[in-house]
């Protein structure tokens, strides 16, 4: 046998391996693929990797599409049951063989190298995903079915809620608040093949277990352990219930594929047999990505004599996330305990001193048995930087000025490649590139986030419904309505005043006779292409409504230009969802993009083209099987790398788990597999660029990379970065802005201004949201509590609702908020003419009820649901009350010289001893002690009381409407003090017309997300 392809001794042996189990741990830059390749390759031919004699190329061809059929003639030419032969010089027959890999690409570049290598073969073994393979398997034995993703499984629950009966698991003000908790689940219990039935099981026998002992718990115990119980069960209900709803809608969700072809293979003995006889040679690249469901199968898949090749690196596992296990290889060695092991341990890719820093690192974790440490022929090079920054900009500013100083050396820009563990880490080193216009691309890119997808999103929400108010403000801000801000904003304030849309406002200003105000503007023809597109999105597809928007927009894009790209995968995007959907109308796809957003779905960019002359920007993750001459790893910081770990929210239980367990730091351990990827990925140049205050401890993973003293002084070599001067900080942008007067009618070269690709066609957003007009030394600023809250929460949400006065629309939990004060409100009125029975409460809850706002009858019905059960109970607990309130709704207005704070104080109830209670209703969360004794609000309600009504404010309440509890506290003078000197340095921040937006967990909530600058990348 002469290999075509030169092996080294190592991999020769993997890829002649003869029969038998074979497992290759493969370390970074060690040539797995081509291994694998050349296995498959050496399978096919008989000889080691060559084509020179391209042995009966008939063999090769099969009838089938797939290259394996288990029920034809496939199977005949030479697989005897239960023996082939290898290294015979004529090779086993490509539908013998087949390959698993985890993605599609992965499975595509398999088949590339194999074609590559074999250019006349007419038939690929069958190389695919595991899943991809699991609904072939189903597919010939079950009918066809939709396969659901992750999104998609979320959208198919969200729109069936009822049907899940929720108790524990729901949310009023989100429905589908904890459906991506109860699907992870569900999808770990399908990797550890736990059926719903095993579930249901250990449910019931926790129950007996609690029965048993009940007798001997104290009160709090047993309702503890009793409401675990009941969340079992709940849980236990919801998986049977979902997996129910799923098939019988003719579907299957992906991580359902592997358990039912296990179940498959269990229940019908033949099918598995028939599948046995086809593959002789089975092939598992990534095997450490595997987890127990898929050992499981491919245990079932080989037979005497176990013709199975396992390929990985247990280093190299980064997947738990997706699924994976942690014990992978463990897994291997129980189930072929007879197995050959081969280690690629030759590092074909980076310098020894490279190499030797990441084995350093790596060697804090456990890690496989007796693996050799990673070798390579290549020069010492140079030593591993390591970068020390007082703070993140100055990092940003010293990385920049690296890549600037290589490029200017000759290192072309796309050699280099900067790597961070999440995508919000880049943004400054972003803004440090745009400075020294340093080309960049971006990979794993969302296209919702550019200008160009939340534009069209813009249009397309207005053209279902002109009364969105925040499209609508959007695209009136695109240069090519020519709508000045100051229209704008009269125009929104006098929505806010009369309560109607801001359309509403433009169309009474157009209708009416005495005022011309919109002459001059763009608005005319807006409107009319509104109107138009709205008419034909009544019956035409969102594809052709889509098309002829962007027609009507005259957007044409140049080939280079990234935009064209974003805007075709959009398209992609809406086909792909006409193929699956019941509809293919602009009404329903604007329903299920609601749901597809709140199920946290994005459609990635394409990977830029023109990216060689543009330095590499990517998450770590996305860099796994990548190389590149230079690379930074940007941000290794305390709860930045190692990423601070999220427990799941529904933990799977111990007693279930069928693989090893993990170890106690298996988080820790899986980041240091990260970083250890992100290290191994530079082939000369390597920069580690650590972060910390100089009191402050860095990153663990620093102090690992340091450990060793001798490699310390011989490979690394540390950089102390300077403090970047303050000049550094946000530049403006030089866009344009719409003008702060009307200006002069423009003349229009077309009916919508200006022509495809002017600069006339994006909205300035980044300087619309941080430009306001100065406040008068001498104007109050008028606060409420809210107002001051919403500050607290985001200053840019604050600017958006109370200075840009940008109407939203009404939202679920206000609506039901405001129904339960004022039935809260009637029951203290009805009190004073006797006694009050929950009918009473009832009929006026059901009088002034509002479908307003609500996502869906579902969500309507939950609230009234619970708003009865709450005030049926809030009846009960005020039956001994004997003491009515002072006031209700009381208002206050209290000038605090630059400020007056406004506001109504819910509920005053008189005490005992001339002093007052204040009441503060609350929906939703029931507040905790915490949460009133810092409350603001209950602060501002007492200051006011105190200073404006002259009461005496002795106690300050929350009372709960949801579980009916009272939560109390006070404020002394001192509190007040400080409380108004922390209102006086809000009102100067916002005097200064400080807005920075805090993009965090509030914009899950928040209606201006399509016109708030940190979600929109403007690249
Ligand atoms: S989306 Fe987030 S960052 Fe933007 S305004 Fe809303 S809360 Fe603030």
């Amino acid at each position: 046998m002469s290999p075509a392809y030169k092996l080294n001794p190592e991999q020769l042996k993997a890829v002649e391996h003869g029969e038998g189990p074979l497992l290759i741990i493969a370390g970074p830059g060690s040539g797995k693929t081509r291994v694998i390749t050349q296995r498959i390759v050496h399978l096919l031919t008989g000889a080691g990797g060559a084509a020179e004699e391209p042995a009966l190329l008939s063999d090769f061809k099969t009838p089938t599409a797939h290259g394996w059929d288990p029920d034809g003639a496939g199977q005949a030419a030479r697989a005897t049951p239960g023996h082939w032969e290898v290294s015979s010089g004529a090779g086993v027959l490509a539908e013998n063989i087949l390959a698993l890999t985890f993605t599609e690409k992965a499975a595509r570049e398999m088949q590339r190298r194999v074609r590559e290598a074999l250019p006349e073969i007419e038939t690929l073994p069958h190389i695919s995903t595991f899943h991809a393979f699991c609904y072939e398997v189903l597919r010939k034995r079950h009918f066809e079915r939709t396969l659901l993703d992750k999104v998609d499984v979320w959208i198919f629950l969200r729109q069936r809620m009822e049907s899940l009966e929720l108790e524990f698991y729901q949310k009023l003000a989100e429905p589908g608040a904890f459906l991506h908790s109860l699907n992870d689940f569900f999808s770990r219990c399908q990797d550890e093949l736990i059926e719903p039935a095993d579930f249901e099981r250990y449910a019931e026998a926790m129950d007996r277990n609690f029965q048993a002992i009940a007798p001997s718990l104290d009160a709090a115990e047993r309702a503890l352990m009793q409401q675990d119980i009941q969340k079992k069960q709940e849980l236990a209900r919801v998986f049977r219930n979902s997996r129910k709803l799923i098939e019988e809608a003719g579907s299957s969700s992906l991580g359902s594929l592997i358990p039912e072809t296990v179940r498959l293979f269990d229940r019908e003995p033949e099918v598995l047999e028939s599948y046995r006889q086809l593959f002789c040679y089975v092939l598992v690249d990534e095997f450490q990505d595997t987890n127990y469901a898929q050992v499981e199968l491919l245990k079932r898949l080989v037979k005497p004599p176990y013709n199975i090749t396992a390929v990985g690196d247990d280093d190299q596992a980064i997947y738990r996330f997706r699924g994976a296990s942690h014990g992978a290889f463990k897994m291997f060695d129980q189930a072929f305990p007879q197995h050959e092991t081969v280690f690629l341990d030759t590092n074909f890719r980076s310098t020894q001193r490279i190499l030797r820093a990441a084995d350093v690192l790596i060697a804090k974790n456990d890690r496989y048995e007796a693996k050799p440490q990673l070798r390579t022929s290549r020069e010492e090079g140079t030593p591993v930087y390591l970068l020390q920054s007082p703070d993140f900009l100055s990092e940003a500013a010293w990385i920049a000025d690296e890549v600037a100083r290589l490029t200017q050396h000759g290192t072309a820009p796309g050699d280099i490649a900067v790597l961070y563990r999440a995508h919000g880490y880049r943004d400054l080193l972003v803004e440090q590139f745009r400075r020294r216009k340093i080309p960049f691309a971006i990979r794993g890119l969302s296209i919702l986030s550019t200008i160009i997808l939340r534009d069209l999103m813009a249009y397309l929400n207005i053209i279902h419904s002109a009364h969105d108010n925040v499209s609508l403000t959007r695209v009136l801000l695109t240069p090519r309505w020519n709508f000045p801000e100051d229209m704008a904003l009269e125009a929104r304030q006098q929505a806010l005043r009369d309560r109607c849309s801001l359309y509403d406002v433009l169309e009474s200003w157009e209708k009416s006779a005495t005022s011309n105000r919109l002459e001059g503007t763009g608005w005319p023809d807006l409107q009319r292409l509104l109107r138009e597109l709205h008419k034909y999105a009544e019956y035409a597809p969102v594809l052709a409504v889509l098309q002829r928007l962007i027609g009507r927009l005259e957007l044409s894009f140049l080939p280079q230009d990234p935009d064209g790209s974003y805007v075709e995968a959009f398209r992609k995007f809406l086909e792909k969802w006409v193929g699956k959907s019941e509809s293919w109308k602009l009404d329903a796809f604007l329903e299920y993009f609601a749901y597809f957003r709140e199920a946290g779905g994005q459609i990635e960019a394409p990977e830029p083209e023109n990216s060689a002359n543009a330095v590499q920007m990517m998450s770590v993750h996305a860099a796994k099987g990548l190389e590149f001459p230079v690379v930074f790893i940007l941000s290794v910081a305390s709860r930045r790398f190692p990423h601070t770990e999220q427990k799941p929210v529904i933990e799977f239980p111990e007693a279930l788990r069928k693989g090893p367990p993990p170890p106690a730091n298996i988080h820790e351990q899986e980041e240091r597999r990260l970083l250890y990827v992100g290290l191994t990925r530079a082939e000369d140049r390597l920069y580690v660029s650590s972060v910390a205050k100089p009191a402050k401890k860095p990153s663990v993973f620093i102090s690992d990379l340091t450990s060793n003293p001798a490699v310390e002084a011989s490979d690394l070599a540390r950089i102390q970065v300077p403090e970047a001067p303050p000049e550094t900080v946000g530049a403006p942008r030089a866009e344009a802005l719409p003008p702060e007067r009307p200006s002069a009618p423009k003349p229009q070269g077309s009916l919508f201004g200006d022509a495809a690709g002017a600069p006339g066609i994006y909205p300035p957003i980044h300087e619309w949201a941080s430009r306001t007009s100065a406040i008068r030394p001498e104007e109050k600023l008028h606060l409420s509590a809210s107002a001051l809250e919403t500050y607290d929460t985001c200053p840019q949400k604050f600017m958006f609702s109370h200075y840009l006065k940008i109407p939203t629309g009404p939202q679920p939990a206000l609506t039901f908020g405001n129904i339960m004060h004022q039935c809260a409100r009637r029951y203290f009125e009805l009190r004073r003419q006797g006694p009050v029975k929950f009918e009473q409460l009832q009929a006026h809850f059901e009088q002034i009820w509002k479908s307003a706002g609500f996502e869906d009858d579902y969500q309507e019905q939950a609230y009234k649901k619970a708003g009865l059960e709450q005030l049926r109970v809030f009846v009960s607990r005020h039956e001994s009350v004997t003491v009515l309130p002072l006031a209700a709704e009381a208002h206050f207005a209290l000038d605090l010289a630059d400020v007056v704070l406004e506001g109504r104080i819910d509920q005053i109830n008189p005490l005992t001893d001339h002093s007052v209670e204040l009441v503060d209703y609350k929906t939703g969360r029931p507040p905790s002690q915490k949460d009133a004794d810092k409350s603001l609000q209950l602060s501002v309600y007492a200051l006011a009381a105190r200073d404006q009504m002259q009461l005496n404010p002795a106690r300050l309440t929350f009372y709960s409407l949801t579980n009916n509890e009272a939560v109390r506290t006070v404020r002394t003078p001192k509190d007040l003090d400080l409380v108004v000197r922390e209102i006086r340095e809000v009102a100067a921040q916002i005097r200064q017309r400080l807005f920075p937006p805090n993009p965090g967990f509030a914009c899950k909530y928040c209606d201006y997300v399509l016109i708030c600058p940190a979600h929109e990348e403007s690249f």
